[in-house]
């Protein structure tokens, strides 16, 4: 019995040098995700939430908003002191926080973007250590066109740019949605991406639900909407990507980009925009998303203390 005790705590103690070892940013690696694998997390344990958020975007209130045009991203690191402190206190801790791209304002190459990138990981480093923080690449992130470069800079500084990773018995797929905005410069990345994602969707994996994250959303508010360019994809691209995820039996697509709240239904299978951490002409905030057995509830509430996760508060 004591051995055995002494064997647990030993593995315990490796486990947790490893995963200090592995710094916040270098986690999404090999098209996953450090610690949240299928082996630890594949396995249903009762509901638990998570946090989403998207297009904190250091550096673009002081672009549009007159009074802050001199405090550089002051705004923006006020706004993520204030939602990391209210993720922090939250009882049962969220499983996970995810911000859905556009991290920075400033795009590759330009005047700002490495201060902006430091002040981010600066600023996310104060979140409980035990709830990783996941990143998704938008398109000031990689750039509207983005390139090999671009791209490994990005992969470099906050990690993969598609990855999967499984928490409490869920399976949540991270894409760049770049590669289908414009993938001019970086089609072989693209099909790459393409591939993995067929793979994904294919594999028969057991999970009690399948989430997408990505920066750009499908669509605002009807799948059969117009195509507006920077804002939705083309139509028949977004058809087709709509039906492979229905046919693959994913629940719900999380998405940014809009800076503003949006999204809807294609079948039974939701798209949920959430608006933006950082400018908005709404109301700026995170998104708290409780996951079920049998479905996924969200809102843009203010961020509970305590949160209630028992089934009959659905
Ligand atoms: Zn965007």
């Amino acid at each position: 019995m004591h051995e055995q005790l002494t064997l647990r705590s030993a593995k315990f103690k490796v486990q947790y040098i490893c995963v200090m070892a592995v710094p916040p940013f270098q986690r999404a690696r090999n098209r996953g995700y450090y610690g949240l694998d299928k082996a630890t997390e594949g396995e249903w344990n009762g509901p638990f939430s998570f946090i989403q958020g998207a297009d904190i975007q250091f550096g673009m209130i002081a672009k549009f908003v007159p009074e802050e045009a001199k405090r550089g991203w002051q705004k923006e690191i006020e706004l993520t002191r204030t939602a990391v402190a209210a993720v922090n206190k939250m009882k049962p801790r969220p499983r996970f926080f995810i911000v859905c791209g556009d991290l920075v304002h400033a795009f590759p190459g330009t005047k700002n973007r490495e201060e902006q990138e430091k002040d981010f990981k600066k600023e996310f480093k104060d979140l409980d250590s035990e709830i990783p923080l996941v990143c998704v690449c938008g398109n000031h992130d990689i750039g509207n066109t983005p390139t090999r470069q671009t791209v490994a800079n990005y992969v470099d500084k906050f990690g993969d740019d598609y990855f999967s990773f499984w928490v409490g018995g869920v399976k949540f797929i991270v894409l760049n949605s770049q590669f289908y905005e414009d993938p001019s410069q970086v089609m072989e990345l693209k099909e790459k991406q393409d591939q993995w994602l067929d793979e994904q969707l294919a594999e028969d994996s057991k999970c009690k639900h399948m989430v997408i994250f990505q920066h750009t959303p499908w669509f605002l508010k009807n799948p059969e909407e117009k195509h507006l360019k920077n804002l939705n994809m083309e139509n028949d691209l977004r058809l087709r990507m709509l039906e492979k995820f229905r046919n693959a039996g994913v629940r719900a697509i999380f998405c940014g980009h809009y800076h503003r709240n949006g999204g809807g239904f294609y079948g039974n299978m939701e798209e949920v925009i959430t608006c933006a951490m950082g400018y908005t002409k709404a109301q700026s905030g995170l998104r708290v998303v409780r996951v079920y057995e049998n479905t996924i509830k969200h809102g843009m509430d203010d961020i509970p203390e305590t949160l209630c996760l028992s089934e009959a508060s659905t």
